[in-house]
């Protein structure tokens, strides 16, 4: 079939020609005495991603999920208490990885659609007077509602109660694509991975850790031994690894962050706000409600849309899929049937977001939802139009 298949899902995410082209190389020997000149620029840049100088970045071959894993294992032990608040399948999913582990999990039930209670994390901070809880857990971006939350308020909600609990961040589906500042909000560990904002292919954990978590592997008690810091922090130094490397993905990486840096972090940020507030737009031409339940949620990089009462969203999927070519992110969980959503992450424009609502117009009326031919794409346009940067027609050859 001719053309490309429109891949609209929050991961994995549309690759970069430049970033496939830096992996179509030979494997290649990863304890050569030159592979450290590659490896030790990778993990200083790559904590610019991170935005922290102090902490120290682990590339584990994995998933956001192996990330999770490393993050408590390192830190807390059996027994340990975590707070975390559950508002989508990804804090679940976190939530129920602690708890596999043997960790004492408080959860706070939130609505689906809304972020991170800062109240509630204040109050339980605030009342648990003998720290029992050991740490904070934060998922930054909810991929499962497209709902943002508010990481710098878990910080201050922890200051103000002069508490010492590490402050853990699932930033699976946020870093290199949303704002995140891993010293300046105090984060003790933050998880990535590297098939979303970093538009690799699946396959590498990227976990950033603070002087303070690293120093709780001390007492940590959690087994562990794939995902062990201590092995890491022994062989990177001299810019190796104690297994190996997923080197092609890691050449992929230094392509990947090569791009970032020279499009500007924050001009990143900037464009993925500029690129989800069109679809935000055109989902309200469309007359449908997000499941985000307020603008100080909305998501950067993910929009998740529900359908009307009567309508099934994998209908909408499918349809989509068969008749239109294009992948859309799945309602899950809670929200299986009720919302479809847009991935909008890394190596996207305003024509890539413009097919995505096309399509979804198409598949939306397809099954019955009314929403008028056109309407969304044109909310976005203007949008677009409005906010793309200026030149001078009589300027340019
Ligand atoms: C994708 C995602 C994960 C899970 O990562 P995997 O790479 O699928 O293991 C975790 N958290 C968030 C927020 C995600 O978007």
């Amino acid at each position: 079939m001719s053309g490309f298949h429109g891949l609209f899902i929050p991961g994995p995410t549309n690759m970069p020609f430049g970033v496939r082209q830096a992996m179509d190389i030979a494997l290649e020997d990863q304890r050569s005495p030159d592979f450290p000149a590659f490896t030790l620029p990778l993990f200083r840049d790559l904590k610019k991603a991170f935005k922290t100088e102090k902490g120290q970045v682990f590339l584990f071959p994995g998933s956001g999920t192996g990330g999770w894993e490393a993050a408590i294992t390192n830190t807390l032990s059996p027994g340990d208490r975590v707070l975390i608040a559950v508002f989508g399948q990804f804090s679940y999913l976190w939530a129920d990885l602690c708890a596999r582990h043997g960790l004492i999990v408080d959860t706070v039930d939130v609505e689906w659609g809304e972020g991170v209670p800062l109240d509630i994390y204040a109050q339980r901070l605030r009342d648990d007077k003998a720290h029992a809880i050991k740490a904070v857990l934060v998922c930054h971006n909810e991929t499962a509602t497209g709902v943002t939350s508010d990481v710098a308020g878990v910080r201050d909600a922890l200051d103000a109660a002069g508490h010492p609990a590490l402050l853990m961040v699932d930033g699976v589906s946020s870093i290199a694509s949303i704002d995140f500042r891993m010293d300046e909000w105090g984060v003790d560990v933050a998880v990535s991975g590297s098939q979303k904002g970093f538009m690799l292919p699946t396959g590498l954990a990227i976990v950033a850790v603070s002087q303070k978590a690293l120093a709780m592997q001390k007492t940590a008690k959690c087994p562990r031994g794939f995902f062990d810091f201590a092995d890491m922090i022994r062989t990177n130094k001299d810019g190796y690894f104690p297994y190996t490397p997923a080197t092609t993905l890691l050449r992929g990486l230094r392509a990947s962050l090569d791009m970032l840096f020279a499009e500007g972090l924050d001009n990143v940020f900037a464009r993925h706000h500029r690129l989800a507030e069109g679809v935000r737009l055109g989902v309200a031409a469309w007359g449908l409600e997000l499941c985000a339940k307020a603008p100080k949620w909305h998501s950067d990089t993910v929009t998740a849309i529900c359908v009307p009462k009567g309508f099934n969203s994998d209908d909408v999927i499918k349809t989509a899929y068969h008749r239109y070519r294009m992948s859309l992110g799945l309602g899950l969980s809670k929200v299986a049937g009720r919302v479809f959503r847009i991935g909008h992450i890394g190596n996207i424009n305003e024509i890539m977001m413009l097919q995505a609502l096309a399509g979804c117009e198409m598949a939306l009326r397809d099954v019955g939802v009314p929403v008028a031919a056109g309407s969304g794409v044109a909310a976005a346009q203007e949008h677009y139009r409005a906010t793309a940067p200026q030149f001078q027609l009589s300027k340019v050859a």
